[in-house]
């Protein structure tokens, strides 16, 4: 089976579903992920981003072998500023790697992410796997993004309320070497996006089916 995790920026697939990536692989499963944004360009000048651009990507690549994924993508949507792209344009280049990779799962952004570049992945997502005949996806799950979807005020269609969680006890290890590598995203406890709070996360969701560590998600789709 052939798995493609779309994402915003480089960091969400780790926060995400790195577990579940992890498990994936370990499994002997192709997992490809694919970044719409650079998640870097929002936050310097043009002139002088590059060598973050560099460091972003080179953890990426970093995190991607850790966790045993077999290839990743990076798009080069505005960070931050996905919203002045059209839809169509973000659509299209999602079906040109659906295209491409086939896959039978997509792991994407929540609906409800307080985060701009993560609510249209996620539209992105959701149109270019509209249904029709020929379309061979046949599971969308959404993740959670600590700092994005806790983050949104409270609202009963942005509830993040997970019916699909994933066993992370066997690779809950490796998802935190990934995100070691992402260390310059990281920030200190208590704040969402730091190690220690998505450890906590991993073992609520796990407490939450009786398991050691879990990763929890939103189905969006599953055709059985
Ligand atoms: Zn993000």
């Amino acid at each position: 089976m052939s798995v493609l995790v779309v994402a915003a920026h480089p960091d969400d697939e780790v926060l995400g579903c790195g577990g579940a990536i992890a498990k994936h692989a370990q499994r002997g499963e192709d997992v490809v992920v694919c970044f719409l944004s650079d998640g870097v360009t929002s936050r310097e000048s043009e002139a002088d981003h590059a060598p973050e651009l560099h460091r972003r990507r080179a953890a990426a690549l970093e995190a991607a072998g850790i966790l045993g994924v077999a290839e990743v993508r990076f798009g080069a949507l505005p960070d931050n500023r996905m919203d002045s792209v059209d839809l169509l344009t973000i659509a299209r280049a999602v079906e040109a790697h659906i295209r491409e990779f086939a896959p039978a799962m997509i792991y994407t952004h929540f609906a409800g992410d307080l985060n701009v570049d993560h609510r249209l992945t996620h539209e992105a997502v959701m149109t270019a796997c509209r249904p029709q005949p020929t379309s061979g996806v046949v599971t969308v799950l959404q993740f959670e993004t600590t700092s994005s979807t806790e983050w949104r005020a409270p609202s009963a269609s942005f509830a993040f309320q997970p019916d699909w969680f994933v066993d992370i006890d066997a690779t809950l290890k490796t998802k935190l070497e990934a995100l070691d590598a992402y260390a310059e995203e990281l920030r200190a406890w208590p704040h969402a996006r730091s190690r220690e709070a998505l450890e906590h996360l991993a073992r609520w969701r796990g407490a939450t089916i009786g398991r050691a560590a879990a990763e929890a998600f939103v189905l969006a789709r599953h055709i059985a």
